[in-house]
């Protein structure tokens, strides 16, 4: 990957390769506290790598052209009849057809439960004070409005290396993540798809270790050559 100054100076220097092998289609590095999108074409496999370990990257999908069917975590919960994303997880839109398909997973519990952060959310959760922290709801609003989306298009996410377990009473834990340096997710584009990807700016929960780290994303051709 680009080893930008940031990674640099915060000594990370990933070597990661794709989970599923093919010709490269891009490779970025998504800076701490930064947003990302990207279109995915059919076929084509998107590799996340959580660079520094326990890093949370809050995502959304949605169909390339109709913007309006997007990703739906109660759609997809209730089809797998399992609250975590695991290998093998079809990544359902609200109309029920699939959107990606987990085909490679390296942390044992990916959530989808536990939401996105805001500004709204800090301020009411950790004080007044955080009123001015960034937040993944900003980066989805400044990634989405590149595509036409607003506030209206923003629906329940996923949160890849984040770790949310759900207790024995249903409660919602945000506790120390499961996942570690160079972690990956592997995820395959069931039809062309509009990703977006916050790499959360959280510093008042243990979400993302209290240490925004780099995200990679890495999308590659199985059909193409490498
Ligand atoms: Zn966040």
């Amino acid at each position: 990957m680009t080893v930008t100054w940031a990674t640099y100076e915060a000594g990370y220097f990933d070597r990661s390769e794709a989970y599923v092998a093919g010709a490269a289609v891009l490779d970025h590095e998504i800076a701490p506290r930064a947003g990302w999108s990207a279109v995915v074409r059919a076929g084509h496999v998107l590799t996340l790598v959580d660079v520094g370990g326990n890093q949370s990257g809050d995502c959304l999908i949605y169909d390339a052209v109709d913007h309006e069917e997007r990703y739906s975590a109660q759609a997809t919960i209730a089809a797998q009849r399992n609250a975590y994303l695991v290998e093998g997880s079809v990544l359902l839109s609200d109309e029920g057809r699939a959107l990606m398909t987990v085909v490679g997973n390296e942390v044992e519990r990916q959530d989808t439960i536990g939401g996105a952060c805001s500004k709204e959310s800090n301020t009411l959760r950790y004080g007044h004070h955080t009123m001015f922290h960034h937040a993944c709801r900003e980066n989805f609003l400044l990634e989405g409005a590149r595509h036409g989306l607003g506030p209206r298009d923003l629906v329940s996410n996923i949160n890849w290396f984040m770790n949310v377990p759900v207790e024995a009473d249903g409660t919602l834990g945000i506790v120390d993540g499961m996942s570690a340096p160079g972690k990956r997710v592997a995820l395959r584009a069931e039809r062309d798809v509009l990703v977006i990807i916050s790499n959360c700016p959280q510093v008042n929960n243990p979400c993302n270790d209290f240490n925004p780290t780099p995200l990679r994303a890495i999308v590659t051709d199985p059909e193409g050559r490498a």
